[in-house]
């Protein structure tokens, strides 16, 4: 069964985190296009702008980020996502700092998503044949800390209240993971706007065509699942179904009404 115990499960909202431009076409943009098309609004959050992702001498490193955002928005737009910030860190040094979870605390608190998805901290080893970029640890590792506790604590960065931002406790988070899933997406519909969106990263691709190393590694997770070609996921759900409905992300008292108080107004006593 794909999608976990959820059919077809849509959020609302959708932020994604990650450390270079292409993370999220080779992870999870399958996914996010088919959310999007069920009506999801999505963000993408990019820690570094890859700039010294791009193999030419001839280019400085402001000329390879403008390239490599300029490519990043492109492919965002491919799968009918409009919002791309970037924070702008140095491509190939990224560190999990303090200072990144605290940015990382101001965009959750910013667009209140539904799920954050990023990268597996975790994922060191991968295959035979590849050793995982530590820029993709340190994205995902300061992911996760901002997303859980940080993001819910009000005590916590709390002058960012001054910009009117304040606590949000996020639904869902969305690992991208092979070797610890325990949710399947089904992309089978999406996989050609996923494709899509990588050839969009020029600089990366040149005249390489993605299509049959994306759809083997789909077809190859999707190996005795229900489905043609998937994207695969560690999913943790910090809030219960019925957390979210009475309050969405919200954490203090006055934002988010005790289950008794909710029962009142539903008999038509006034609050
Ligand atoms: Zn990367």
């Amino acid at each position: 069964m794909t999608d976990g115990k959820n059919q077809v499960y849509i959020p609302e909202r959708v932020l994604v985190i990650v450390a270079h431009p292409d993370d999220i076409e080779f992870g999870m943009a399958g996914t996010i296009a088919k959310w999007v098309r069920g009506g999801a609004q999505a963000r993408y959050i990019l820690c570094t702008s890859g700039q010294v992702g791009i193999k030419d001498p001839n280019l400085t490193l402001e000329e390879a980020a403008t390239i490599r955002e300029e490519e990043q928005l492109a492919a965002a737009q491919a799968v009918g996502v409009d919002e791309v910030v970037y924070l702008r860190y140095q491509d190939g040094i990224l560190e999990n700092t303090l200072a990144l979870r605290k940015q990382l605390v101001r965009e959750i608190r910013r667009f209140r998503p539904e799920v954050l998805i990023t990268l597996d901290p975790t994922a060191v080893f991968v295959g035979e044949n590849y050793i995982n970029h530590p820029d993709h640890r340190a994205a995902g590792g300061a992911a996760l800390d901002a997303v859980f506790p940080a993001a819910g604590m009000p005590a916590l960065f709390k002058e960012l209240e001054a910009e009117g931002l304040t606590a949000h406790e996020t639904r869902k988070v969305y690992v991208s993971s092979w070797q610890h899933a325990n949710t399947f997406v089904d992309i089978t519909e999406t996989i050609d706007l996923k494709i899509a969106a990588l050839r969009q990263h020029k600089s990366q691709m040149g005249d390489w065509d993605p299509t049959d190393r994306i759809k083997g590694w789909a077809a190859e997770r999707a190996k005795g699942l229900e489905a043609q070609y998937i994207e695969s996921f560690r999913v943790i759900t910090l809030r219960t179904d019925e957390e979210w409905a009475r309050c969405k992300g919200h954490v203090l008292p006055g934002d988010c009404p005790e289950p008794e108080s909710e029962a009142e107004a539903l008999t038509g006593s006034s609050r």
